[in-house]
């Protein structure tokens, strides 16, 4: 750790130490990997730099079904889970990954399940009461994490009977553009299924991990995955051996499963049926999947409907049938090259990912819009528990050579200052883990504590952005207005958990907070925000200003109030006159900001009036000041007050924020 020094001694306040557990006694060739998908989970080991290795069940197969099914107590998980989901469906629980650190009000999409919310961004759902239990027995709430935490369980007992032993940690892989909450609650659930997490990993630098694109030291890449239900594009750079995530863009609602209800869809109107049933669907959309897949390798295949004469179905046909949704998979792909500032040539490798990239269509599309054959030889569906395994070893402490792994923010970390504007801390896109701090100032003299408002958003006012966290700061010595120096520290840790710390640079007053959000935002609303901030750009600049412009006026008149009140009976520093001009502009200053939607230069008029009236008044009290006052000062105060005058007019001025080396991960 370098120059980060807010987690050691000399607190008067708790400090949370988010990086304790890491520094645990590691047990080498002992961390498992684990690709904890929608649809499908697997866990791998790669022990001591072995080549990695998926961990199969009894029949050969390394996919665990995400599918928990709370019949019985514990939950059963994976294939057994499934079988039990036609005839349980409230009970068994699939595809929660969507679910996971969001709140009611993220839930946009289709799905099967009773939620509630019984604190604000918790979800529950409502799974009903154990099969075969008393009719009137009490139902039972599930939370997600709980959920994830099952399967993570699961998999961590297939890897401990593999092992032989305990697993000493895990690396768990979650997409590139889950947001603190979502990683927040994926961390929650391995914690909960006994799991030490070393760290989250991104699953597209997993899947570059996999094919060790991380010993040439630099290039570009896109990944490619195409699961059941979600597509993912994300272009990576490989920078001195380190990754970085430069764009991620795609579909969360588009996947093999609609592949398979194209084809279902087309199945049933060539039977001629019409109107199908419920239970016609589902045979349809199971006889589809398992054509789909043969379509894989073969270029015609059988397919029979229950009760229905046997069909032909061509790789032609099925081909035209996926075509639009292919496109759209492209059209997903160019828009993350255009944000990256990339062109197809210039990148050194795709990488496919995800059950659904077998199709041939897929392979040759992706081939040509990224101009070369995609790289296929890893099992896609395996791929990302193989970086994940690769990176559980490393960690572990077996000697393999490390690489460091970066992500980027996905939306910018502020503090909300006066008036409710934003001060970035840490800008959108900023590579993590990352630490960077600003200094603060009081504002109204006699001011012991301060909030400290932590944001997430691209907007200019706080009431725009997702409030994270608010904590005092208290203690603070009693000092003139712009005296007290408050220093904000924000870190993003390697998971992108962030933790956020103040401190007072004159007394050491210091306290800190681990930010764990209560509810995430959607990738589309991380969109949403970003577009909309564009979109506000013109607006927010004009509100920012006016908001400014009324702190500055707020700070004047309170200065001015302060001053009156204490030496305004001094008729020398303050004639009859002069006070009537004076209590007349600080009369005018009150009716500008009485409209709460005034703009800036009302509010600028009125302080410059102010500033213009109390000019001499300002003189004759500074004058009085330095005759009377300077015996008991010394020269490095008045240096100190000088130079933090200095400073505050720096950040006035646009100051960006002081940023730090990195804690090493
Ligand atoms: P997720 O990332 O959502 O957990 P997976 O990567 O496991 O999903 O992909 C599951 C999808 O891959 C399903 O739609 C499945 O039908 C499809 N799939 C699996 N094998 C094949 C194959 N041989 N040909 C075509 N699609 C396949
Ligand atoms: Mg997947």
């Amino acid at each position: 750790m370098t120059s980060v020094s807010i987690h050691d001694t000399g607190a008067l306040f708790q400090i949370a130490e988010p990086t304790d557990q890491r520094r645990a006694q590691r047990r080498p060739g002992r961390g498992i990997g684990i690709d904890l998908g929608t649809t499908n989970s697997l866990v791998a080991l790669a022990p001591h730099g072995a080549a990695p290795r998926v961990l199969r069940d009894s029949s050969g197969s390394g996919l665990v079904p995400s599918v928990v099914a709370y019949t019985t107590d514990p939950p059963l998980v994976g294939r057994a889970a499934q079988a039990l989901q036609a005839e349980h469906p409230s009970q068994v629980l699939s595809s929660v990954k969507r679910l996971m650190g969001r709140g009611l009000a993220d839930i946009d999409f289709a799905h099967p399940y009773h939620l509630s919310e019984e604190t604000p961004g918790l979800l529950r759902i409502d799974v009903g009461a154990p099969v075969g239990s008393q009719a009137d027995s009490a139902s039972r709430r599930v939370t997600p994490t709980e959920v994830s935490a099952a399967i993570l369980r699961e998999l961590k007992l297939r890897a401990e009977a593999e092992l032989g032993e305990p697993c000493d940690g895990a690396v768990i892989t979650v997409p590139a553009y889950f947001d603190d909450a979502q990683r927040q609650a994926t961390r929650d659930a391995g914690r909960i299924a006994g799991l030490q997490v070393y760290r989250l990993l991104a699953e597209p630098t997993a899947a570059a991990l996999a094919y060790g694109l991380d010993r040439g030291g630099e290039g570009l890449f896109a990944v490619y995955d195409l699961g059941g239900g979600t597509f993912d594009i994300s272009l990576l750079r490989l920078h001195k051996g380190v990754f970085q995530v430069l764009a991620t863009g795609g579909d969360s609602a588009l996947g093999g499963d609609d592949f398979d209800r194209a084809l279902a869809a087309r199945l049933l109107q060539r039977s001629g049926v019409g109107e199908p049933t419920r239970n016609q669907l589902d045979a349809a959309r199971l006889a589809a999947r398992a054509a789909k897949e043969r379509l894989t390798e073969a270029t015609a295949t059988r397919v029979a409907l229950p009760g229905l004469p046997e069909l032909e179905v061509t790789r032609a046909e099925f081909e035209a049938l996926i075509e639009p949704l292919a496109q759209r998979t492209l059209r997903a792909c160019r828009q993350a090259l255009k944000d990256a500032g990339l062109r197809a040539p210039e990148l050194d490798g795709v990488v496919l990912v995800g059950g659904s990239t077998r199709v041939p269509k897929i392979r040759e599309l992706v081939a040509e819009t990224f101009k070369r054959p995609p790289l296929a030889d890893i099992d896609p569906d395996e791929v990302v528990a193989w970086g994940a395994a690769i990176q559980a070893d490393i960690l572990s402490g077996s000697a393999r050579e490390g690489v460091t792994l970066l992500d980027v923010v996905p939306l910018s970390l502020g503090l909300e200052t006066m008036g409710g504007i934003v001060e970035k801390i840490i800008p959108r896109n900023a590579t993590i883990p990352i630490a960077a701090r600003q200094v603060f100032t009081n504002y109204a003299e006699h001011q012991t504590g301060m909030v400290i408002h932590v944001v997430q958003g691209e907007r200019e006012l706080a009431r725009d952005c997702r409030s994270l966290a608010r904590f005092d700061l208290k203690g603070i010595p009693r000092l003139p207005p712009s005296m007290a120096r408050v220093e904000v520290t924000f870190q993003l840790d390697a998971d992108a958990l962030l933790t956020v710390s103040a401190r007072e640079l004159m007394t050491g007053v210091r306290q800190s907070v681990e930010v764990k959000p209560t509810y995430g935002l959607s990738e589309e609303e991380v969109d949403r925000l970003v577009m909309e901030s564009l979109d506000h750009a013109g607006d927010d600049y004009a509100r920012r200003n006016a908001a400014e412009a009324r702190v500055e006026l707020g700070r004047v008149v309170l200065a001015l109030r302060t001053a009156v009140a204490e030496v305004g009976h001094l008729r020398e520093l303050l004639p009859d006159d002069e006070r009537a001009g004076l209590e007349a502009a600080l009369a005018a200053a009150d009716a500008a900001m009485a409209d709460p939607d005034a703009a800036a230069d009302p509010l600028n008029r009125a302080r410059t009036a102010l500033e213009k009236v109390s000019e001499p008044f300002a003189r004759r009290r500074m004058e009085r000041a330095l005759n009377a006052g300077m015996a008991g000062k010394s020269l490095h105060d008045i240096e100190r007050a000088l130079a933090d005058e200095d400073a505050l007019q720096e950040k006035r001025a646009g100051h960006t924020p002081e940023l730090l080396e990195p804690e090493e991960p």
